[in-house]
């Protein structure tokens, strides 16, 4: 197991013990998780105060309150949890009050949608997509240090696989993409721009939390740095963001290269019950016109 995948695994654990106290019908699972609510309630307190924008926990938090459960950990793994992961996990802790700054709504989930500055995020996640967009004025300037870190750990551990992926697109600036999406409409037309490139304001890379791998078009799906990163991009916190047979929610064509940073826990959880974003959050993805 990769270090990635032991911190995720421990992430996922410690903010969804809680979850499982309330919702989980196993009833063996349920006699397990009541000796560890003590922890959980210990846990949930530091985790509720270190969330971040999108959606991860501060590390210094979560790996203190990783500390109080590890005793927990080796009895999880090691139960028969089948059963009870297959329902238990399709949902996040909802973590933003309705009266939080800035709510402007709920979603379908049940999480809050927050507008701040002319962001949008839903129980903390920043959502980009055609039926929430960025002001012009929303300029990271480049791809976070996190998701950085995250993509560098990725990139080594599938060269040792002798896997070559690199990033071939990233951050875009609003303007920038004024100028890609109107040479697309200029080609294709606007309806056909439309299926494959974001408007202006509503593309992701403008988010500094995506981008775009190697070929960047779907020869990259069948190579095995597109299978490999199929397989395990979750792994390191990103999910394909514009999955296969997800087209009608997401609102785009299949994207094998295009990655978005959610963090482990959440990348995790839309894996392993195979979610869009939009699925996940509980969201359209629709140009208002
Ligand atoms: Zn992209």
């Amino acid at each position: 197991m990769s270090q990635y995948e032991a911190k995720s695994k421990k992430s996922y654990m410690i903010k969804h013990t809680v979850d499982r106290v309330i919702n989980e019908e196993n009833i063996v699972m349920r006699r397990r998780i009541h000796c560890k609510m003590l922890a959980a309630v210990l846990l949930a307190a530091l985790t509720l105060s270190s969330l971040t924008a999108c959606g991860k926990g501060d590390d210094s938090s979560t790996q203190n309150a990783t500390a109080v459960i590890e005793n927990n950990q080796s009895e999880e793994n090691s139960g028969n949890t089948t059963a009870a992961s297959s329902t238990e996990s399709q949902e996040m802790e909802n973590v933003v009050a309705a009266n939080a700054p800035g709510v402007v709504g709920t979603s379908s989930k049940g999480y809050a949608i927050q507008n701040i500055n002319g962001a949008t995020y839903v129980n903390g996640i920043l959502i980009v997509n055609k039926s929430y967009s960025l002001p012009a004025s929303f300029a990271p300037g480049g791809i976070t240090q996190e998701v950085q870190n995250a993509f560098n750990q990725m990139e080594a551990d599938a060269r040792a696989q002798g896997l070559n992926i690199w990033i071939q697109s990233s951050y875009r600036s609003y303007d920038y993409q004024v100028s890609i999406y109107n040479s697309y409409v200029a080609q294709d037309g606007k309806a056909l721009a439309d299926t494959y490139s974001a408007r202006p304001g509503y593309s992701e890379h403008q988010s500094g939390l995506c981008f775009d791998l190697n070929s960047i078009d779907d020869s990259f799906t069948d190579t095995p740095e597109g299978k490999w990163v199929d397989a395990h991009a979750h792994e390191y916190g990103f999910v394909i963001r514009f999955p296969k047979g997800k087209e009608a929610v997401t609102g785009y064509q299949y994207e094998s290269w295009h990655l978005r940073y959610v963090g482990l826990e959440y990348a995790k959880i839309m894996h392993d019950n195979n979610l869009c974003l939009e699925e996940f959050l509980g969201v359209t993805s629709e140009y208002a016109d």
